[in-house]
This record gives structure tokens, C-alpha cells and sequence, in this order.
């Protein structure tokens, strides 16, 4: 058993043995004589090492040949903007579904491109569900639909992909590959890799083909998803060790079975969480049964003057990073595909066992 057990948002834990493998090779890279960081993008041994990356993320994700899948910088962030600047093409309008603090905040970058519909939302229950589908209100003229299939914050997650004519497009920041997924119901998926993939630094774009070729003019190339993809995502020099570590990651999964594997693990952690802080008088979740995250479980302690407390037991006996966002307060614990099931038991055997004792 680990001495810690890190429940961080992102960036978060990631598999012990990558790290272990990283380390390894840290000074000597396969007998290359080289750190991968110390490596020509250009060289062969780079080259090796984003092929397998490419290759990976297509099996373990199943994306159709169609797809352009790129790495890039700026975080999901700088998507919030890339994505309209790159797809709206001649349109001038595009929906967006709010769920919680991701959501808007991809509303907000969008909003200086085109007129943003905002086809439904849970502002009004404080993000604590998912807006029924037949409350949507979807304008056709728009360029795209825009979701948050996981609301890292708010801690709410969509069960099942949307239905549209729209091009679909979501922001997997905190989901992507701790689930299958059928990307060819998606026009665009991007994501941050500090969740599920790896460190921070590159964030990941899967669009479809027929959504390429319509960037504003004046769009900087390294923007520009068309120049990307003719480029291999290398149209300037790519955070190369981080490839190799989101590389590492994806072999990892690859050797736990995969994303369908993967799945049916991350199905129990979270419920055997869910389940602890239901049966609990002292903790409770706010969020819908039927929309509750397996990736982000926020906790509410009913006595607020107990926050600091448990923070500090919690530190004390190995469990990390448990406060909860600032704007949501209480407690929150990420279990993403490297987070362990021992780790999640461990949590809830130390929650109960605050709960007896204060
Ligand atoms: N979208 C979601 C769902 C996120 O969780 C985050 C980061 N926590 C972001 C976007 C922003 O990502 P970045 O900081 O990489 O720009």
C-alpha cells in the first residue's frame, strides 16, 4: 500500500508504475544515450515514441479514420477559444450547454467569437443536475453543440452522449478514457491531459475531417487545427517529455485492459463512495442520482467547523488534496482511472472512522 493517496483535481495522481518506468529511463532512454527531453523532435527516437502516442490513443479510444487527433498547448482553456475560431466557419451563432463552472467558462471564451445560445441550464439549482433533454432548445443554424460531459466542480457527470444534428462537441477534460466512448457521435473532443492522460502541458483535440478548413483568417498556425494535423501536431516543437509520459500512461491503460476495463473499476470506486456518503449523517452530496460524477465526488460535512479538522486528519493518515474548490466548498475527492480501489477504500474506512469518533 502507498503511504499517500493523492484525491487532486488536477493536475493528479498518476500510475505508480509510470512514474517508476519514467525514472528509469530519465537519463537513458532505451539505450539512446539521450534524456527524451534532451531529444530532437525531429529525431527517430522522438519519432518512435509519438507514433506509439498516436497510435495508442486511436486503439484505446477506437477513433475512426476520419479523425485528426492533435496535441497541443494552452490548455482546455485556450480551446474554450480555438474551438469557435476554428469550426464556426461562415456560421455566426453556436450552442452551448451550461452544466456548472466549465461550462461557463467555456461560454465566456466563446462569447467574443459568436452569438453563444445557451440551449439549457442548471444555473438555477446550483448545478446540481443535468437540464431534462426535452427542455433543450437547439438552433439548427449553429455551428455546433457545445457540452461538458464532466463538470470537474460541480462534480456532475452526462451518463450517455447527447443526441444532435449538430456537429457535437465536448470538453473531456476530466473524463476522457475512464470510459468508452463512441467518438463517431462526436464532431470535436478535446481535453486537458492532467487528469487521465498525464502531466499538464498538452491538451488533446480529436476532430472530425469535414470540420477542418474553416478557420478565421489570421488565425496563428499553431492555432490553426488544419495546420496542426498537416503537421502532426510538430507545426512548432511540441511538449515532447510530456508526450512520452501521456505515452507511458496509455500503455499503462493499455495493459489494464483498456478503457472498457478501466470502466468497471471506476463504476465501483464511485459507488462505494456514493454509497458511504449516502448511508452517512455527517457527509452528503448535493448532485442528482442519475448525474452524479465517477471521476469528481464533492462532500459536504454537516458541520462546517469540521472542514479544517478532517483536512487535517485526512493529510495526517496519507489522504491528499481533499478540500473542495473554493466556489463549492466542503470536500472533494477526484478518483481518476489512476487512483486505485485500495486508495477510495482507504478513504471511506478513514471517513467512517471520523465520523465515530468526532
Ligand atoms: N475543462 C474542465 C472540465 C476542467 O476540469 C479544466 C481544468 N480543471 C479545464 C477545462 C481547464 O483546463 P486547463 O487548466 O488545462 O486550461
Amino acid at each position: 500500500m502507498p503511504s499517500t493517496y493523492n484525491f487532486s483535481a488536477g493536475p493528479s495522481v498518476l500510475p505508480a508504475e509510470v512514474l517508476k518506468q519514467a525514472q528509469a529511463e530519465m537519463l537513458n532512454w532505451q539505450n539512446s544515450g539521450m534524456s527524451v527531453m534532451e531529444m530532437s523532435h525531429r529525431g527517430a527516437e522522438f519519432m518512435s515514441i509519438a507514433a506509439a502516442l498516436h497510435q495508442d490513443l486511436r486503439d484505446l479510444m477506437s477513433i475512426p479514420d476520419n479523425y485528426k487527433v492533435l496535441f497541443l498547448q494552452g490548455g482546455a482553456t485556450a480551446q474554450f477559444s480555438f474551438i469557435p475560431t476554428n469550426i464556426l466557419g461562415n456560421h455566426t451563432k453556436a450552442c452551448y450547454i451550461n452544466t456548472g463552472a466549465w461550462s461557463e467558462k467555456a461560454i465566456k471564451g466563446a462569447k467574443t467569437y459568436c452569438d453563444v445560445i445557451v440551449s439549457a441550464s442548471s444555473e438555477s439549482n446550483n448545478y446540481s443536475s443535468i437540464p431534462a433533454r426535452s427542455e433543450w432548445v437547439i438552433d439548427e443554424q449553429a455551428a455546433y453543440l457545445h457540452y461538458t460531459p464532466n463538470e470537474t466542480i460541480h462534480g456532475i457527470e452526462f451518463s450517455d452522449v447527447p443526441e444532435t444534428s449538430l456537429p457535437l462537441v465536448a470538453d473531456m477534460s476530466s473524463n476522457i478514457l475512464s470510459k468508452s466512448v463512441d467518438v463517431s457521435k462526436f464532431g470535436l473532443i478535446y481535453a486537458g491531459a492532467q487528469k487521465n492522460m498525464g502531466p499538464a502541458g498538452v491538451t488533446i483535440v480529436i476532430v472530425r475531417e469535414d470540420l477542418l478548413g474553416r478557420a478565421q483568417t489570421g488565425l496563428p498556425g499553431v492555432f490553426n487545427y488544419q495546420k496542426q494535423a498537416d503537421q502532426e501536431s510538430m507545426l512548432n516543437t511540441p511538449a515532447t517529455y510530456n508526450w512520452y509520459l501521456i505515452g507511458l500512461v496509455l500503455q499503462w491503460l493499455k495493459a489494464q485492459g483498456g478503457v472498457a476495463a478501466i470502466e468497471v473499476i471506476n463504476q465501483r470506486k464511485a459507488a462505494a463512495l456514493y454509497a458511504a456518503i449516502d448511508q452517512s449523517s455527517l457527509y452528503s452530496n448535493p448532485v442528482a442520482v442519475a448525474d452524479r460524477s465517477r471521476m469528481n465526488i464533492p462532500f459536504i460535512l454537516a458541520d462546517k467547523e469540521l472542514d479544517a479538522v478532517f483536512l487535517k486528519e485526512a493529510k495526517q493518515q496519507g489522504f491528499l488534496a481533499l478540500k473542495g474548490h473554493r466556489s463549492f466548498g466542503g470536500m472533494r475527492a477526484s478518483i481518476y482511472n489512476a487512483m486505485p480501489e485500495s486508495g477510495v477504500n482507504a478513504l471511506i474506512q478513514f471517513m467512517a472512522e471520523f465520523e465515530r469518533t468526532h
